[in-house]
Formats: structure tokens, sequence, C-alpha cells
């Protein structure tokens, strides 16, 4: 079972990941976009992170929401509210459990990821956030939840955003010009997926 420390731990984890991969990650969107997705993450993540700490909450959704908040109103850029919406609609889907199973909490993810599609219009493909994090929760559901398979699902689908071309967010303005170019998102959210595998292991 993963309780509220467990997420919290996560959230820290990724927090720290992003610290370390945020000179890269500015670097990746400064070929394709404006040079700012590992300081708004950075930004974003330090706030999570100072936000849990200040209020402690009980439970694996009342984390996940507070996470999605901060990154809504730390982070300027596209990636907040969408990594907001991903964590917030997760959290809303575990409810108020004080313990959540593997497989409740890969559903959840389910449902994050579907508000992310929602709310930036983007597909599988289209070059974004999304071509990491639908091939991570397809292993996550494939394998009972195994977060190693996710992890690697979610490496190996950041990589192939590389021959894509954008269809979404700033990258697309560039039209052909973005193919080459890994996409910062993708990357990030692949950091996102090897903290929880760093978790268990
Ligand atoms: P901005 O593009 O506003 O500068 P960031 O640089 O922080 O924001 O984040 C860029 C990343 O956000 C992209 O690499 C992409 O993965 C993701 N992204 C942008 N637009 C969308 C969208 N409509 N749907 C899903 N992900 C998106
Ligand atoms: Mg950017």
């Amino acid at each position: 079972m993963l309780d509220a420390d467990f997420f919290r731990r996560w959230l820290i984890m990724s927090t720290a990941l992003v610290d370390q991969e945020a000179g890269r990650l500015t670097e990746l969107d400064s070929a394709i976009g404006d040079a700012d997705h590992g300081s708004n993450l950075q930004r974003g993540f330090a706030a999570v992170t100072a936000a849990l700490e200040r209020e402690t909450p009980a439970t694996p959704g009342a984390v996940l929401v507070l996470a999605g908040k901060e990154l809504i109103a730390t982070v300027g850029g596209a990636s907040g509210p969408l990594y907001g919406t991903l964590l917030r609609r997760a959290g809303k889907a575990l409810g108020d459990a004080p313990e959540v199973t593997p497989e409740q909490f890969a559903d959840a993810l389910r449902a994050g990821v579907a508000a992310v599609a929602q709310l930036g219009g983007a597909k599988p493909g289209d070059k974004t956030m999304l071509d990491a994090l639908e091939p991570a929760v397809a292993a996550l559901e494939d394998t009972t939840a195994s977060f190693a398979a996710a992890r690697d699902a979610a490496e190996k689908g950041a990589q192939g955003t590389t021959p894509l071309q954008a269809r979404k967010g700033r990258a697309s303005y560039l039209g052909e010009r973005s193919i080459g170019h890994q996409d910062p998102g993708a990357t990030s959210s692949a950091l996102l997926v090897a903290a929880l595998a760093e978790m268990v292991e």
C-alpha cells in the first residue's frame, strides 16, 4: 500500500531530479522553445516541496492535490497548468483514502493523463509530455503497476519524440524545424516517472 508519506517522498525525489537535470531541460527547451523549462520546473517543484513541509497533508490524494495547486500557482509556462492538472486530477481520483494500492494509483494517473490531454488538446505523437506519460500509464496498466516498467516506457517515449514534428505548444511554431530534438516536457515527464521507480528500489 502507498501512503501519504510515499507520495511526499516521490515529489521530494522529483524535486531533486529536476534540480539535477534542470540544465539539460532548459537546453532542450532552447532548441525548440524559449529556454525556460528547467527553471520553470525548478521553481515549481521547490514550491511543492516547501508546501509539503509547511502543510503536511495527511492522505495521498491531499498530497497530490496540494502539489498540483502549487505547480499551477508558481509555473508561468504551459507546463505548470499541465503538470498541475495531472497531479490535481490524480489526487482527486484518489479521494480521501489514507492508503492506496499501486493499481489505484495507476487508475488515478490514467485520469490525470486524460485531463492533461483534454486541457492541452494534444494526442500521443504530437511531441509533448503525453508521449512519455501515456506509455508510462499504459505500462502500469499492463504490468499490474510495475514502476520500473513505467520508467522504461516513459524514457523510451521521451526519446521517441526526437524524430517527431511538434503539433502543440511553443515548439509547434517551428514546424519542421522542431524535428530532430527531444521534447523537453516529455523528458521531464520521464524524470518524474523515474523518481517513482527509485522510490521502490
Ligand atoms: P512554455 O512552452 O510555455 O515555455 P515549458 O517550457 O515549461 O512551457 O514547457 C514546454 C513543454 O510543455 C513542452 O516541451 C511540451 O512537452 C509541453 N506542452 C506544451 N504544450 C502542450 C500541450 N498543449 N499539451 C501537452 N503538453 C504540452
Ligand atoms: Mg519553455
